[in-house]
Parts: C-alpha cells; sequence; structure tokens
C-alpha cells in the first residue's frame, strides 16, 4: 500500500529523488518468509523506510540535492542506516531535502521543490522536506532525515508528522554529508512517538566510526511510553510565546500544554533570557562549520567535475561556482568571513563564548523541570515562493529549534491540531539522553 501510495501521490508531491522499488519488493518478500517462518530478523523487518538524500547508502548515488554531488555514488553505507538494514528495514528510495541541508521549505533543493502533502500551494518545511511528506502522504511508514538546526522537527511540524532530533552524539553521523559538525544529527520521522522510539532503539549507539558518538548501553526508547505524567514537571518559557508567534499557534499549543496538565503534568513558566541570542550564534557557528567542511567538494574527489583542467585554481572556482546553489554560497561565504583574521575574535569566538551561557541557561531550567515545550515553528507552513528571497525571513523559521542543537539537547515535534486547517507542531525538549522521557510525554499526549 506504500507503493500505492507512491503511484498515486508522487507525482505531484515530489518527495523522493530516487526511487528502488524493485530492491524494495524483493527484500520485502525476503522479510516475508522470514516472518513466516518465526526468524524476523529484527522488530522493523519488512518496514519500508526513506532515506534522506544526505545519507550515504553504498551503491547508491547520493547528492544531498546539490548539483556538485550528481554522479557521486559512495562506496560505503551510513552507521544509521545499516543499523536499521540489519534489523530488516526496506530502504525505499531517497528523499528530497535542501541543498546540504541549508534551508527550511525544501526549495533549495537544485533538483524540484517538493510540496506539502496537506496543500500543494505550500511548503512542507525543511531541510528534512521530502522525508516528512513522505511519511505523511503515506509513502513511506518512516523516514530518516537530519537535523542540524530544527531540519527533522519543523517539517515533521509542517507536514503533521512525528519527528525527533536526538542527543548529540546518541546516533552516530559516519556516512551523513557534513553541514555543521557540532550540531548535526541523524533522526527520525514517523506517524507517531511509539514509531520515533522503535526507529531511535535500532539507530543509537556507540560508534567507533564517529569520533563524536558517546559510549552507552544499549536503551529500549520504548520503555517508558505507557507511564503517566503525575509527576513530571513541565516548563514554557515565554520568550517563545511572544512575538513573531502566529496567535493561532500559540493558541493550539496552549490547548496542547492544557492537555498536558489534564494527563497529569505540572506546568510552570519558565524564562530563557538567551533565546534572543540564539539565531545569531546558529548562523555563525553553523556557517563557518559548513565553510570548512564544504572546502573539500574541489571537482576532483567527489561528484561532477568542470569541464577543462588546464588550470587547477581556474577549475576549482569553475566547478564551485557552477555546482553549488546561492544559500550554499552564502553560508559559505558568511562562514569564511567569520573566520577569518581579525574577525574572528569578534564573529566566531563571540559566538561560541554565547552558546556557553545558552547551554549554561537550559542546564539551570532543567534543574527544576524535566522537559520544557514550545511551538515547533513559530508560524504555519508558507507558500511555495514566499520566503525564498528574503534569507532572514527563511532563518526566522527555526527561532525555536535552533537553541537545541546549540545545546546538543535532545527534542521531538509531534502533531497538536490545526489552525486554518493545517498542522502545528508542538515541541518537546529535554535532557542530555533523555530521550525516554520526551517520547513518554509525547506517547501520552497522542
Ligand atoms: N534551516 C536551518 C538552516 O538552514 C536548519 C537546517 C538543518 O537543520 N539542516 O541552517
Amino acid at each position: 500500500s506504500v507503493v500505492k501510495r507512491i503511484e498515486e501521490a508522487e507525482e505531484n508531491l515530489g518527495a523522493y529523488l530516487a526511487l528502488d522499488l524493485e530492491a524494495a519488493f524483493a527484500a520485502a518478500r525476503a522479510a516475508d518468509d522470514r516472518i513466516k517462518t518465526g526468524n524476523a530478523l529484527g522488530v522493523l523487518d519488512g518496514i519500508p523506510v526513506a532515506i534522506k538524500d544526505n545519507l550515504c547508502q553504498a551503491g547508491k548515488e547520493t547528492t544531498c540535492a546539490s548539483r556538485i554531488l550528481q554522479g557521486y555514488v559512495p562506496p560505503y553505507t551510513a552507521t544509521a542506516v545499516q543499523k536499521l538494514m540489519d534489523q530488516g528495514a526496506l530502504i525505499l528510495g531517497r528523499t528530497n531535502m535542501d541543498e546540504f541541508a541549508m534551508g527550511s521549505s525544501t526549495e533549495n533543493s537544485a533538483v524540484k521543490p517538493t510540496k506539502n502533502p496537506w496543500d500543494p500551494r505550500l511548503v512542507p518545511g525543511g531541510s528534512s522536506g521530502g522525508s516528512a511528506a513522505a511519511v505523511a502522504a503515506g509513502e513511506a511508514i518512516a523516514a530518516l532525515g537530519s537535523d542540524t538546526g530544527g531540519s527533522i522537527r519543523q517539517p515533521a511540524a509542517f507536514c503533521g508528522v512525528t519527528g525527533l532530533k536526538p542527543t548529540y552524539g546518541l546516533v552516530s553521523r559516519y556516512g551523513l554529508v557534513a553541514f555543521a559538525s557540532s550540531f548535526d544529527q541523524i533522526g527520525p520521522l514517523t506517524k507517531d512517538a511509539e514509531d520515533c522510539a522503535l526507529m531511535l532503539s535500532a539507530m543509537a549507539g556507540f560508534d567507533p566510526l564517529d569520533s563524536t558518538s558517546v559510549r552507552g548501553t544499549p536503551v529500549d526508547y520504548t520503555q517508558e511510553l505507557d507511564r503517566e505524567l503525575t509527576g513530571r514537571t513541565i516548563g514554557l518559557p515565554r520568550e517563545y510565546f511572544g512575538e513573531g508567534v502566529d496567535t493561532e499557534v500559540g493558541r493550539i499549543v496552549m490547548a496542547a500544554v492544557a492537555q498536558l496538565e489534564d494527563l497529569g503534568a505540572r506546568v510552570v513558566e519558565i524564562s530563557l533570557k538567551m533565546t534572543e541570542y540564539a539565531l545569531p550564534v546558529y548562523y555563525l557557528i553553523s556557517s563557518a562549520e559548513a565553510s570548512s567542511n564544504l572546502g573539500r567538494y574541489d571537482g576532483i574527489r567527489y561528484g561532477r567535475a568542470a569541464a577543462g583542467r588546464e588550470d587547477l585554481a581556474a577549475y576549482y572556482t569553475r566547478t564551485r561556482a557552477e555546482g553549488f546553489g546561492p544559500e550554499v554560497k552564502r553560508r559559505i561565504m558568511l562562514g569564511t568571513y567569520a573566520l577569518s583574521a581579525g574577525y574572528y575574535e569578534a564573529y566566531y569566538q563571540k559566538a561560541q563564548q554565547v552558546r556557553t551561557l545558552i547551554c549554561r541557561e537550559f542546564a539551570e531550567a532543567f534543574r527544576v523541570v524535566d522537559a520544557i515545550v514550545t511551538p515547533t515553528s513559530p508560524t504555519l507552513p508558507f507558500r511555495l515562493g514566499e520566503r525564498l528571497t528574503d534569507p532572514l525571513a527563511m532563518y526566522m523559521s527555526d527561532v525555536c529549534t535552533v537553541p537545541v542543537n546549540i545545546a546538543g539537547l535532545p527534542a521531538l515535534s509531534i502533531p497538536c491540531g490545526f489552525a486554518r486547517g493545517l498542522p502545528v507542531g508542538l515541541q518537546i525538549i529535554g535532557r542530555p539522553f533523555a530521550e525516554t522521557t520526551i517520547l513518554n510525554i509525547a506517547h501520552q499526549y497522542q
């Protein structure tokens, strides 16, 4: 039936960049046989999953929706993807995204925009817009995305699905094409919190191939789903409900908060005063890291090559000028500027200092609350093209999600109602490695 949905909806939706249905069918038949004989590989055996196009899959073209990686076929598979396959998951195909995961609408894809399944005139959010749209439209049971500043949670909110960004270090980044390495995490997009918990249980864990991956004993993230909310304290940071938040979105989120209270949680108002600095800190540090990470695309080592190799410097310049889109170039220039001699102290170093203050403020808040609840996005899904010529308006889509990446915390977005016929997302933020807690709150709400 997932395949039927792909046949019905994909042409208008544009969630996928590449489909692998032949292989998926063969794998599905094998899974069927295993399940029938009681030899299932794991809970994900036979489950059709879509993969964001910045996750390497051996033998499959991996482009990050960029011209510069056209034709790049990695020789290895990302650990997170491999772990799903080890549990029997079928990889259906690769999903559309903003080029190199830079964006909030999937319109920065060099290939095509993806439509919002609720209204084709609207964006699905981004940068994991293809993954979110695929799950929302029934074109996959679950999908993987990556979240550097909100790219799992914001499209999950816009498409009315559940999306989880794990604690930094919980899921191996090996095989994820790097954008901003100190923020990037891989996570699941699914219909509900229970499916997220199953996916995370399969993906999480130490990986010697990622030096920032954290050691720890395997956790079953479904274990606390059924716990009652009595005894949990939830913080509502007033800075996330002020100016810039659509009043309808605010109203729906507050109704969800009231429901959490009915379920037994204690809700307290808190203040996170550093919130206003999160966006500049994020765009400075993430662009600095991106400018360094994207230095490797020189037309020689990966993907597409420009014609003519007479002069090396000219060759690099031509490859990069032709291969990167405008948003990627903007980030590279911003990041290179912030890192250059004379400006480093004023921008990059200052941003790192403020980053520390933001981390401390969250740590302080988590001394009194078990979770923090906010809107995922300050607005409803916007129109295709509406913010494309205004980068700052596009960056504003992330005000509620970037602080979480700055502090490396886990957070998820769940659908919490509709405003003007469109889905609204509720963000639940937890203490480091407290995924079981936020999944519990999400599941009790759902
Ligand atoms: N929209 C943010 C950006 O453009 C977040 C992207 C992401 O999480 N990958 O940087």
